[in-house]
Parts: C-alpha cells; sequence; structure tokens
C-alpha cells in the first residue's frame, strides 16, 4: 500500500502568555501531519522554536519541495530513516521530528503494539513539573492557584526581577521548585550568586543557566554550583553530549531539538555512558508531541512534559496528565486521536 501525507498549520494558544527570559507568546503555530497507508494513519507534530529555526511557513515548503522523497522512505527502518531526514531536512529539527513521530505511530499502530512497549519503555513514570513562565509579580499569586494541583513547578528565570519572582513564589508556596534560566544569566559571578541564593529557596536542579556558548563558563560554575546543572539549548542533538561531560550533571531531551525519537533514543544511550541524569522536555505542543515524548518518559529522572496542559484548548488526546503523573496508554503507536 502507498503512503500519503497531509499537512496543515494549527494555532494553539496558551492559557497565560508564555514569557521566557528571551520571548513573550501567547500562541504558538504548529505543523501537524497525517500519514496515511491507507489503513492507518500516523500523526506527527512540528514545533518550531524561534530559537533554532525558521517557522511553519518554511516547514510547509519545504514539505511540498520534498513530499516525493518522504513518501518513499521505509517505514520499518528508522535508522535509515533518520539518516534520510538529516539530509533532506538539514534546517529544521521539528520536521525531523514530525516526520519520525508520523512513521513511528504509524509502524505501532500496523504492529498493533504501543510505542512504549517497542522501545523497551514502561508505563512508570515520575511525575511531571509544571511551567510558571515569566511574568508581572501581580500575576504570580494567580498562576501559583492556576498550577494548584501540580505538586513540581518548574520557575522560568533570567530577568533583572528574578529576586522579585522567587520571593513572590515562594510567599505562596513551599513545593519543590526547578528553575530554569534559559541562558539568561550572562557573568559567571551573577550564574554563582544565583546557584547560591537559589540553593536556599529550596530548588532541585538548575536549567541552562548561561548562554550555550559559554561552555568554559558554565563548567567553570559546575565546580562551585550547590545544585546540579541540566543543559537544555546546550543539549539539542545526540552528537552534542560528549562535549558537555564536565560541564553539566543532566541533560534534557526535546524532540523538537533532537529530530524525532530515534534521536531521542540515541540521547538516552549516550546519557547512560557519560552519566548525565535525564530530563525529557518539550517546547509548547498539542498531545501530539507530548505523547510521542511521554513514550520514552520512563528513562527519565525528571520529567517536563506539560506543553499540552499549558493549551486553553488542545485539539488532540493522548497521554493523560492528572496533577503531573502523565497516564502512558495502552494503545497501538502514539495512542493520540483527533478531539
Ligand atoms: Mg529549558
Amino acid at each position: 500500500m502507498s503512503l500519503s501525507l497531509k499537512w496543515s498549520i494549527q494555532r494553539i494558544t496558551t492559557k497565560f502568555e508564555f514569557k521566557i527570559a528571551r520571548s513573550a507568546e501567547s500562541y504558538y503555530d504548529v505543523v501537524i501531519l497525517e500519514l496515511s497507508d491507507g489503513e492507518f494513519t500516523g500523526l506527527g507534530e512540528a514545533a518550531p522554536s524561534k530559537r533554532y529555526e525558521k517557522g511553519p511557513e518554511a516547514i510547509l515548503k519545504m514539505l511540498s519541495a520534498k513530499n516525493n522523497q518522504i513518501l518513499k522512505i521505509s517505514i520499518d527502518d528508522a535508522e535509515s530513516r533518520q539518516e534520510q531526514l538529516e539530509n533532506m531536512f538539514p534546517q529544521s529539527y521539528s520536521l525531523q521530528a514530525a516526520l519520525d513521530t508520523a512513521f513511528w505511530d504509524l509502524y505501532g499502530q500496523r504492529q498493533g503494539t504501543p510505542l512504549w512497549k517497542i522501545f523497551g519503555a514502561t508505563q512508570e513514570l515520575v511525575t511531571s513539573s509544571y511551567t510558571i513562565g515569566i511574568s508581572d509579580l501581580s500575576i504570580i499569586p494567580e498562576k501559583i492557584k492556576e498550577a494548584a494541583p501540580y505538586p513540581i513547578l518548574k520557575i522560568k528565570l533570567g530577568t533583572d526581577y528574578d529576586h522579585d519572582i522567587m520571593r513572590a513564589i515562594r510567599a505562596e508556596t513551599d513545593k519543590v521548585l526547578r528553575v530554569d534560566v534559559n541562558e539568561g544569566w550572562k557573568t559567571v559571578d551573577q550564574a554563582k550568586r544565583g546557584t547560591e541564593w537559589l540553593a536556599e529557596e529550596n530548588v532541585e536542579f538548575l536549567e541552562q543557566p548561561m548562554p550555550s556558548n559559554q561552555l568554559d563558563d558554565i563548567a567553570e560554575l559546575r565546580e562551585f554550583s550547590p545544585l546540579p546543572l541540566v543543559a537544555d539549548e546546550n543539549s539539542v542533538r545526540p552528537e552534542d553530549l560528549p562535549g558537555l561531560v564536565g560541564a553539566y550533571d543532566g541533560i534534557n531531551i526535546k524532540l523538537m531539538k533532537c529530530g524525532g525519537l530515534t534521536n531521542a533514543q540515541r540521547m538516552v544511550e549516550l546519557s547512560l555512558k557519560h552519566n548525565f541524569d535525564i530530563m525529557m522536555g518539550c517546547m509548547v505542543e498539542t498531545s501530539i508531541g507530548i505523547s510521542a515524548m511521554s513514550q520514552l518518559g520512563s528513562f527519565a529522572r525528571w520529567l517536563d512534559l506539560d506543553g499540552n496542559v499549558l493549551l486553553a484548548e488542545d485539539p488532540f488526546s493522548g497521554v493523560g496528565n492528572e496533577a503531573g503523573e502523565i497516564i502512558l496508554l495502552d494503545k497501538p503507536g502514539l495512542g493520540v486521536e483527533k478531539r
């Protein structure tokens, strides 16, 4: 049976404006893929990050240009597929991820098996965090209230009023907090002071404190830091990992950076080899992307898979999220359906 591929742009709106150190958005345009063999349809999602690549319009152009080549890709050979996707779309990691995911979903459905089983993972996942983006101090109480069901919060910092943000949050809650600076601290001194005062605030770890091109500074910070450091903007692709030894304690794997589930599995293997703690995260995504990453979730020490629950409305349903507990279904492939 020959394959066919459909694509469309879907606008997804967040409950709150989603602000981090370098950007603020209240909606995102993602590209949804439907890969059909006539009997089953595999779903994929590209949520392109401006930090790494161009937007959805550029992705549609790439899809139109390469549609015929895409349809010749083997459904059963993930290794060669990844290589072909990297050659076809070297500038778009999220498109690689969307296609890889759609092929995996189709493969799993044809096998009648959930992907987590195919990947040798389990349904036992740690509790995911819920993200609190940067906002005016006056809105923080409302946001902490909104996050009431979630026991672990991930706080976005990297502003010139980080102390005020943390004080405002700690006035509302004594939950375990994780902090993501998104490259927002520019000097080692600033970062050292940051790790010191965060360690006094019951913070579990610190994600990407400084710009990814300041790796020597980050290694110096790690010698000093009382908190574990986790790479995100520094840990994009599998080949990045060997270079992070000594600078980081853990790495954050995201499908939209690494190019899909095939490369994510490689990053898991490399993390075990280099002794990195594994975190799995996401962009603001629908339940397609979140359900895909969750298939490997049992390999992670820390999960930050809340992209779909930050949405005002999710056009898809897949894994559940009950107060941060990700519920993996026993359904073939990704187990995702249109709402
Ligand atoms: Mg991050």
